[in-house]
């Protein structure tokens, strides 16, 4: 099972991601966090991506798709894996397509994770409140969710004409929409 998880920071992908992981002993992909994790080991990639992070801004296609290659070829990736946070962009989208063409293998599904902006905007304050991430000042969500308006929503219509896409109404509480999730995937 390979599954993408789309929508806005603070949408509730990557909590939703580590329930179902480790339900479905699948590997739980998140880029934000490896990114974070090569910024705080200061590695050559780390030392690229931490200004751009720090501004809301997305890091380059080619750093990304190249991280995600590598990641896949790890054993824990054998059952399969949810991509949290990638792709992000349609050319994104098209290496992750080819890559995984060239396999002879295929997305299972992308699920939407549907919230409105307020929603949004709420859970990214408690975010801030709780975790102090330096990328969730209110100047830098701000950013971030305009940089998914412009570059990843139009992911939604590049995997509707796919059929892969599952759209979950994720407004609720993390148990409401986990059980929303398990349905959408049955
Ligand atoms: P996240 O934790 O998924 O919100 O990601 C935090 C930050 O990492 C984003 O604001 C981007 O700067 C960067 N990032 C994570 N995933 C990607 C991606 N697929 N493409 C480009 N930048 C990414």
């Amino acid at each position: 099972m390979k599954l993408v998880f789309l929508g806005a920071p603070g949408a509730g992908k990557g909590t939703q991601a580590k329930l179902l992981s480790d339900e479905l002993s699948l590997a739980h992909i998140s880029t934000g966090e490896m990114l974070r994790a090569a910024v705080k080991a200061q590695t050559t990639l780390g030392k690229q991506v931490g200004d751009i992070m720090d501004s809301g801004q997305l890091v380059p296609d080619n750093l990304i798709v190249s991280l995600i290659k590598e990641r896949v070829k790890e054993t824990d990736c054998q059952q399969g894996y949810i991509l949290d946070g990638f792709p992000r962009t349609v050319p994104q989208a098209e290496s992750l397509a080819e890559m995984l063409s060239n396999q002879g293998e295929s997305i299972t599904s992308v699920v939407l994770f549907d919230v409105t902006e307020e929603d949004v905007l709420a859970r990214l304050k408690h975010r801030q409140e709780t975790e102090g991430r330096a990328d969730d000042t209110v100047e830098v969500q701000m950013e971030r969710l305009r940089v998914y308006r412009e570059l990843t929503a139009p992911l939604i219509d590049y995997y509707k004409k796919t059929n892969l896409l599952k759209t979950i109404e994720a407004s609720g509480s993390i148990e409401e929409v986990y059980s929303k999730l398990l349905s959408a995937l049955k």
